[in-house]
């Protein structure tokens, strides 16, 4: 079955509930107006529950089949959250609040699970139990494991779940998806290196900070080339090096490295966090300065499980004719990794066509790509709980 007629005729509406968001941007857990909107929506389609609160401020929707018994259950989630970003789209919706945008397309991810819920809703063509899941804080604030916390698997007896992405440089509408690992796990780390501040002229009196921490940034590039297997997947980058000293004729007393490590590969993270430590300890200690190092793990490795994988596939399949269900993996990482530590599942990526990557000021979401987000989410609920 291709895109869903009903869902091809709500596009309008959709489109209209995606430009409102995309203009009314909130970030983090601050997602107040757009739980809110999300909620009066929900209740419009007449589903069958509703919570809220669930992660803070996330939302959580129960529609059931046609039997009204539980039957399977099936969790479906999107992010609800903006960037602290300025729009530089120019756009006639552009946001109306400064310094927020929806750079990322949460706004288009949160309108097609709705337009599906008021899809499911209407049909209720399954046999089983459909969770809408909202997210917040998806941007760095780890909204996703929030909702774990609270007892989003539990609570809903959820078995799997799915999310979607919008990918830019993929055609609108267009599914790619792969077994195993999709997204990178992100850990932070910070190393303040202290030695002896004192003059140019006089080294030999000094401990000079700035050689050493040179020396620690470039010995980090050997956890990756010479610890890791090369056929697997990190990435190690400092991306800030900063020291006390804003003059040329003075040896910095204290410089601070901030980086990160992301990698597809679980049993790094660890090996990575050991290295770096070890690298820049040993280092420090050997020009007789000190290192220390504060390792924050982020975002575990996005996992998707294989049976999942393919019924994800199979529905993407059906809604646009053709799927990639082998695409690479890209080195970002994403929260929704912590749902499917807690139960199998897929995330899948939906083609945004010709437009700015996510996280730049000129990106927008692609209304055209809503029929086709709307019906693999209604296919997939169609698919794994079929009317008898
Ligand atoms: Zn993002
Ligand atoms: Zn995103």
């Amino acid at each position: 079955m291709p895109i869903k007629n009903r869902l091809a005729d709500m596009h309008d509406e959709i489109t209209g509930w995606r430009r409102h968001l995309h203009a009314h941007p909130e970030l983090l857990y601050d997602v107040h107006e757009t739980a809110a909107f999300v909620v009066e929506r929900l209740k419009s389609f007449g589903v069958d529950d509703i919570t809220t609160g669930i992660g803070k401020t996330g939302v959580v929707a129960v529609i059931k089949g046609k039997s009204g018994s539980k039957g399977r259950v099936i969790g479906l989630r999107a992010d609800m959250d903006a960037l602290p970003i300025e729009e530089a789209t120019g756009l006639d919706y552009a946001s109306s609040v400064p310094g927020k945008m929806h750079a990322c397309g949460h706004d288009g991810h949160t309108s097609m699970l709705l337009g599906a819920a008021k899809y499911l809703a209407e049909t209720r063509n399954f046999d089983g139990t459909a969770v809408l899941i909202f997210q917040p804080a998806e941007e760095g604030g780890a909204g996703g494991l929030a909702m774990c916390q609270d007892g989003l698997m539990e609570r809903w007896g959820i078995q799997e779940v799915y999310g979607m992405h919008n990918m830019p440089g993929m055609a609108v509408g267009e599914f790619a998806i792969r077994p195993g690992a999709l997204l990178a796990s992100s850990d932070e780390f910070e190393i303040v290196v202290t030695g002896k501040g004192g003059h140019a002229a006089a080294p030999h009196d000094a401990v000079d900070t700035t050689l050493v921490a040179s020396q620690i940034v470039v010995s980090l590039q050997s956890v990756v080339a010479r610890t890791v297997d090369p056929v697997k997947r990190v990435v190690l980058t400092v991306g800030t090096f900063e020291t006390d000293s804003v003059a040329s004729n003075v040896i910095a007393h204290t410089a601070r490295l901030l980086g990160t490590v992301r990698t597809l590969d679980p049993e790094y993270r660890a090996i990575a966090e050991e290295r770096v430590r070890r690298i820049a300890e040993d280092t420090a200690s050997a020009f007789g300065a000190r290192a220390e190092v504060t390792w924050t793990p982020g975002y575990p490795v996005t996992v998707n499980s294989e049976t999942e994988t393919r019924h994800a596939a199979e529905a993407a399949e059906a809604v646009a004719g053709k799927v990639n269900s082998n695409t690479d993996p890209i080195m970002p990482s994403e929260d929704f990794a912590y749902m499917l530590e807690e139960r199998p599942g897929a995330y899948i990526f939906i083609g945004n066509g010709d437009t700015a990557m996510c996280h730049h000021p000129a990106y927008n979401f692609d209304d055209g790509a809503i029929p086709a987000g709307c019906s693999w989410f209604a296919e997939l609920v169609e698919r794994r709980m079929p009317v008898a």
